[in-house]
């Protein structure tokens, strides 16, 4: 199988919709994708009746979960979800206008400090997708009350910045129960970035965590090597994926240009069906 395990669609910030989308990993050469959307599995059903026409094609409904951790942000896949799962879906919805509920809050603050930008706009920015202070900082730069993104961040919106607003916070942990609670494993996404990698791996694999991102996007050969032997000391499955959104830029992995190994799926396959 030539699989890519981490997409995006119109269901949370990427270009395609999930039948285009899936047209064009079909076009690609790929096998085999999961659909994993920021805090949304609505695009699923879209994308597993799309990949009929498209044999031998096969979507795995997965999902993206934002957490809150110290100094930033760590993402947890979820690998077969069950889509449908009420439980699952008013979390995610609940997540979702976290998100929204939060930088609306920050954007009143903003304007008591002078700083007028609009609740549209933001929106725009996010493209559908979830909405975060990067979104608000890019409205604040377009109309020139800042000079550079990270001065929004500096001045107005950074943790403690006169803007910040806190909203409902998911710990990694958090996520991977939600997961498994989903009937779904749970893989940490694109791991380089994170601090105090180790301890982390360690609570999260004792949490049930499966597998991290080994193969990624524009990972140079050297971390994903590096980030191999991390999986393996762990026992995790090396799983992988472009995370394409479709933009166009130099940042982004093509799709297809990321494969990851066959032993890698069929670990993940193994383990969905001990669970049936
Ligand atoms: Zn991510
Ligand atoms: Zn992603």
């Amino acid at each position: 199988m030539k699989a890519d395990l981490h997409l995006h669609s119109t269901a949370s910030d990427g270009r395609f919709t999930p039948e285009e989308l899936v047209r064009h990993v079909f076009q690609s050469g790929l096998t085999l994708m999961a659909l994993t959307d920021h805090d949304s599995v609505d695009g699923a059903p879209a994308a597993i009746a799309a990949a009929r026409a498209f044999p031998p094609l096969e979507v795995i409904p997965g999902v993206e979960i934002g957490t809150d951790v110290p100094h930033g942000e760590v993402h947890v896949l979820g690998y077969f979800v069950d889509y449908k799962s009420a439980g699952l879906l008013s979390r995610l919805e609940s997540l979702r206008s976290g998100r929204v509920d939060r930088a609306q809050r920050m954007i009143t603050k903003l304007k008591k400090l002078g700083v007028d930008i609009e609740w549209r706009r933001v929106q725009e920015l996010a493209g559908g997708g979830s909405i975060g202070r990067p979104h608000i900082a890019q409205a604040m730069l377009e109309k020139g009350y800042i000079p550079n993104l990270k001065e929004a961040f500096n001045k107005y919106i950074g943790r403690d910045g006169p803007a910040y607003a806190e909203r409902e916070k998911l710990t990694p942990e958090g996520a991977v129960q939600l997961v498994i609670r989903a009937g779904g494993l749970p893989v940490l996404a694109h791991p380089n970035d994170i601090e105090s990698i180790d301890k982390l791996l360690i609570e999260l694999k004792a949490a049930g965590l499966v597998g991290m991102e080994v193969y990624y996007g524009l990972y140079p050969a050297e971390t994903v090597r590096r980030l191999k032997a991390l999986a393996k000391r762990y026992d995790l499955i090396p799983c992988g994926g472009t995370d394409y959104h479709g933009l166009d830029t130099m940042n982004e992995a093509a799709l297809g240009s990321i494969l990851v190994p066959q032993e890698s799926v069929d670990r993940l396959l193994a383990l969905t069906r001990k669970k049936v």
